[in-house]
């Protein structure tokens, strides 16, 4: 088992963050990634604002979310993940 708190475990379940909101993922993942995020800020945030713009696209219409939001999102886990 990895540790819950530990930055790789957030970079990695970041990765699965969009198909975790599109659905696109099987029960076991699912809640595994639910656990980490009911303990875990870094990602409960990532998740809504990940949330957040996705509803805001599909106003706008039939786009993905930017990869210049994407980068950002990675940059500010690693900065929450590395501050002491
Ligand atoms: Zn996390």
């Amino acid at each position: 088992m990895c540790d819950p708190r530990s930055p790789s475990h957030c970079l990695d379940l970041f990765d699965k963050l969009s198909e975790y909101i599109d659905g696109e993922m099987d029960e076991a993942e699912r809640r595994e990634i639910e656990i980490h995020i009911s303990q875990c800020v870094a990602c409960f945030g990532c998740l809504e604002s990940l949330r957040r713009t996705i509803a805001l696209c599909k106003q706008a219409g039939p786009q993905t979310v930017p990869a210049v939001f994407s980068a950002k999102l990675q940059t500010m886990i690693q900065h929450i993940q590395s501050a002491p």
